[in-house]
């Protein structure tokens, strides 16, 4: 992409977390070199997130118009999704029939959700309060005393269902009721196992507080009836609930190369491989960790090298993920907070109650704007946050899959 005396057309395909991270990060550090488009099928950013909170009471999911971002990034947005994209006419084809044209393409469109196992709770974080609530007044009304959380092979964030299982004991708790036996399923061999070993002891610690088994290296499929069964002599899973998460694969978009599970593959500039002037950054990309935090640092890594090739003085940096968690936990446990980067070395546990939503998703760019929402707002809660867990560490240029 030649720096040219126009400004560089850059469309973003997407309305999510890394989208709103790249149209920030390129408006700060491209300024006026970089003319910008978005193209997103529905009108509102969302905070899904905080979907676990919900059935608690402890929170709920936010929603933002992109037309405020549209309009403070100076961007211009078409409701519409891409369904092709011409890399060799540097156009994207819309479902609408429309067709944009683009100097550079940044797909940020996200992954979709499956359903693991049809006898099961879903926690998609798209529409599974209601579901949750259910759950929860069954445990209330004595129907439920068993229930299995489930991390099915290929899930790649599995932090919501510690949040579900957590705050499912503490509810059952406040609830005066003791006879509930819970357990976590899940292939990790240790609690969130991706944290790395003081992130997983200080879980492990939860759980434990929490009364929740924790059963690791444990694979499941769905039987033939739909239920979970546990590998690898189909063993029930001797529950009467099942809350599961679903297992997340790309989106298929005409035009673009992806491995099997629809994932498009990025160098570390976030660069579709094959494809000139495309670039890619969050969970439609091969990266194996599909979770906020580090689709922003995925998206600012775009957006210095679109910065750059446009004449910015911006000296792009790869993409070096850091996995920062916060772990809603339930009020009542013990509450650490864990710097892990790179083996330099913890910082000591220190308490903090209280933290902003807004930095649920940890985003250079998209906490601050999110926070900016929350200024103006008296309602904006920030959440007595006791019992959370916060977590930080540097991961390897090359994560290995789980
Ligand atoms: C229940 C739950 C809890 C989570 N908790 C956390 C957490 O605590 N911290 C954290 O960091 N992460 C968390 N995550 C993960 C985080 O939400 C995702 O990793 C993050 O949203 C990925 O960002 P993205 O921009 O790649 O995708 P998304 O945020 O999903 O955005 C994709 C966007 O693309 C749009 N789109 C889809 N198809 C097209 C198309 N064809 N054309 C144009 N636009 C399209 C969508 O409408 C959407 O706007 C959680 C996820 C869930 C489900």
């Amino acid at each position: 992409m030649p720096v040219s005396s126009h400004p560089t057309h850059v469309v973003i395909a997407g309305g999510g977390v890394a989208a709103v991270e790249c149209a920030l990060a390129l408006r700060d550090l491209a300024g006026d070199r970089v003319r910008l488009t978005i193209i997103a099928p529905a009108p509102d950013f969302e905070l899904r997130p905080m979907r676990t909170a919900e059935p608690f009471s402890r929170g709920h999911v936010r929603r933002h118009p992109l037309d405020d971002l549209a309009a403070q990034v100076g961007a211009e947005l078409i409701t519409d999704s891409v369904v092709r994209v011409d890399a060799d006419g540097h156009s994207v084809l819309c479902a609408g029939d429309r067709t944009v044209a683009y100097d550079a393409l940044v797909l940020a469109v996200g992954a979709q959700h499956r359903t693991a196992f049809r006898h099961a709770l879903t926690f998609t974080g798209d529409r599974s309060t209601l579901s949750f609530n259910g759950l929860l007044a069954d445990i209330d009304e004595g129907y439920a005393h068993t229930v299995s959380f489930v991390v099915p092979p290929g899930t790649t964030w599995p932090l919501p269902l510690y949040e579900l299982a957590l705050m499912t004991a503490h509810e059952a708790w406040s609830m005066g009721i003791e006879d509930i036996r819970m357990q976590l399923v899940t292939p990790e061999d240790a609690p969130l196992a991706l944290f790395g070993p003081e992130g997983s002891a200080a879980v492990a610690k939860l759980l434990d507080t929490a009364k929740i088994a924790f059963r690791g290296t444990c694979y499941t499929r769905q039987d033939a009836d739909g239920r979970a069964v546990v590998l690898p002599d189909d063993e029930p899973l001797d529950s009467q609930r099942v809350v599961a998460l679903p297992t997340i694969e790309g989106l298929a978009i005409g035009g673009v190369p992806a491995d099997e599970r629809g994932f498009v593959d990025v160098d570390e500039h976030g660069r579709v491989t094959s494809l000139a002037d495309v670039y890619a950054a969050g969970d439609a990309t091969t990266s194996p960790i599909k979770q906020g935090g580090l689709a922003c640092q995925q998206a600012d890594a775009v957006a210095e090298v679109l910065a750059a090739a446009a004449g910015a003085d911006v000296h792009p940096t790869p993409f070096r993920p850091v996995l920062r968690g916060r772990l809603m936990a339930g009020r009542g446990a013990a509450y650490l907070e864990h710097s892990l980067h790179g083996g330099a070395g913890d910082t000591p546990p220190r308490e903090m109650r209280l933290w902003s939503v807004a930095h649920k998703i940890d985003g250079k760019y998209l906490s601050p704007w999110l926070a900016g929402f929350e200024d103006g707002d008296a309602k904006a809660p920030v959440i007595d946050h006791a019992g959370d867990l916060i977590i930080d560490v540097a991961l390897p240029a090359a994560i290995p899959a789980t």
